[in-house]
């Protein structure tokens, strides 16, 4: 309990004890519950130390060689990658691996201290490589996958290290874009409108387009009706967390006072949450100061600004990019109309997608694997409003939402973050302002409208984890128990010699896809 007592803030002791915990203690844990996988998803590196302990128990329950084992554990392994940079994998040097794993290799798997230490090396033998357990993971698993499809393009050129032989579109590394739990997400307002015009929000059709593309059925007025309503509730609970924070504090009359009177309902809301690691550029928005304030106070079609996230401990610049937005937001010009929310969590998360006008996205691509939050405004009838990246590189088109840049990538990231900065303020001040501050006679925006339910239409029905489970289960799941029950009846020798000619046979005539 003390070991995984806490995620972050441990040292590099905590953490391998803690990945110990997870990957050998979850075997047995599972197994003490009577609990056989037959495959056994290694989602991030993390766990990866239990395909060493899925190869140990079939030394001991089959008899098996270390090599036939490894084969045989690794036909039901299947491992997601979640980063597109190696350093986001842990990393373990020599002389803790020593200490926690010189018996396990020689006694439990019967294989030398070094020969397990190659296991989680990208090259073998080199002595100088610490032991990265995204390289265990990758080694150990006959599934590999990243989290959309510019992500599983990244992973596979990271991958290709350990596939010298492989020409770039035969690694073996697919993708499953991630989703967001939908009932979770949208709001009770949304989901009773929902339910009224398209039927019950229910598992079986939260992932079917025949459901979402009733849409258009939905009148305009009741659809924009409910939406205003969540941003409303969504400025009220903004309130009343700041008040509350500030009188937390002991602030004055005065920051009560602003507190109390942050943000419009009625005016167009762009919404920006996350974690605050750089590369998702948090503070990007605020490069043109005095232009960013003429959009905040603009007289017919002004703007406002919800910013929440927290940084990792560890992490000062993600520290500084939160200092930067909450010194712009002290100003009289930006007080109430750029806001930034502390203590981000899934509960602000709630209320922010529930809300917002539109949600901005600008990481710096191709570093935002996925991306979710994105994803949650979606059925709560929010817009998207990001780099091409992660999920919106596929889930873009103009009918749906606005792109920042064209999915370009750049050495000069100085010179990137002017570009795609102007971006955002052309894109804001001519399209997305005037399409929501152009209302018909009964006070409609009409094109902002149809916008909501092109989103809702194409996009809900995909980016959700009904589709996504279902992903996986049908691509993955399903063909890694077959294997792991092929490679359990046949000769385990056999298996592993059709593997290895099927390598040869690939890097001398370079075939895609040979089954066996
Ligand atoms: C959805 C969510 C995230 C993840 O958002 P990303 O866009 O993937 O960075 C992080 N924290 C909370 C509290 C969330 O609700």
């Amino acid at each position: 309990r003390y070991i995984a007592g806490n995620l972050y803030g441990g040292d590099n002791e905590t953490r391998i004890q803690q990945e110990i915990v997870l990957g050998i203690g979850g075997i047995h844990a599972l197994a003490a519950m009577n609990i056989h996988p037959a495959v056994c998803h290694m989602n991030e590196g993390h766990s990866a130390f239990l395909a060493l302990e899925r190869i140990r128990r079939l030394i001991v329950e089959k008899g098996l060689s270390f090599s036939d084992a490894s084969e045989a554990a690794a036909a039901g392994n299947l491992f997601t990658t979640h980063t597109p940079v190696p350093a986001g994998f842990d990393l373990f040097p020599y002389d803790l691996m020593t200490k926690y794993f010189t018996q396990y290799a020689s006694e439990a798997l019967g294989i030398r201290f070094e020969e397990l230490m190659d296991r989680g090396r990208r090259n073998q033998g080199d002595a100088d490589e610490k032991f990265n357990m995204a390289v265990l993971a990758f080694r150990h698993a006959r599934y590999v996958n990243g989290v959309s499809k510019l992500h599983g393009v990244v992973s596979r050129q990271m991958a290709q290290a350990s596939f010298p032989d492989l020409p770039l579109d035969e690694v073996p590394v697919g993708s499953v874009t991630n989703g967001i739990h939908t009932a979770s997400f949208t709001s009770s307002e949304m989901a009773d409108l929902l339910t009224r015009h398209l039927g019950e929000l229910s598992a079986e059709n939260i992932a079917d387009p025949d459901y979402w593309a009733k849409a258009d059925a939905i009148p305009d007025a009741a659809l924009w009706d409910t939406h205003c309503l969540r941003r409303h509730k969504m400025v009220e609970w903004a309130r009343e967390y700041q008040v509350s924070r500030v009188v937390k504090r002991g602030g004055s009359e005065q920051e009560i006072d602003d507190a109390r009177n942050i943000l419009n309902p009625d005016i167009l809301t762009v919404g920006f949450a996350r974690r605050f690691a750089t590369y998702k550029r948090g503070d990007l928005l605020l490069r043109d100061g005095e232009r960013l304030l003429r959009m905040l106070n603009h007289a017919e079609r002004p703007v406002q600004f919800v910013f929440a996230g927290k940084a990792h401990p560890k992490d000062d610049a993600g520290k500084q990019l939160i200092q930067h937005i909450v010194h712009f937001a002290r100003q009289d010009s930006a007080r109430r109309r750029l806001v930034f929310l502390e203590d981000y969590d899934i509960d602000m998360a709630r209320y922010l997608t529930q809300g917002v006008d539109v949600w901005l996205n600008n990481p710096r691509r191709p570093m935002e694997a996925s991306g979710t939050s994105g994803m949650k405004v979606i059925p709560n009838g929010g817009l998207n409003f990001s780099v091409l990246d992660g999920w919106w590189a596929e889930g873009y088109d103009p009918s749906v939402g606005w792109e920042i840049g064209r999915g370009e990538e750049y050495d000069d990231l100085g010179y990137q973050d002017y570009v795609e900065a102007q971006d955002i303020y052309e894109t804001l001040e001519r399209s997305i302002a005037p399409l929501f501050y152009d209302r018909d006679a009964d006070g409609l925006p009409k094109g902002w409208i149809a916008k909501m339910k092109a989103s809702m239409k194409k996009l809900a029905p995909v980016y959700t984890t009904e589709r996504m489970v279902r992903e996986y289960a049908e691509t993955y799941y399903v063909p890694a128990a077959r294997r792991a029950k092929r490679v359990d009846e046949n000769d385990y020798a056999l298996a592993r010699a059709l593997v290895e000619w099927k390598r040869k046979l690939r890097s001398r005539w370079h075939l895609s896809l040979i089954h066996i």
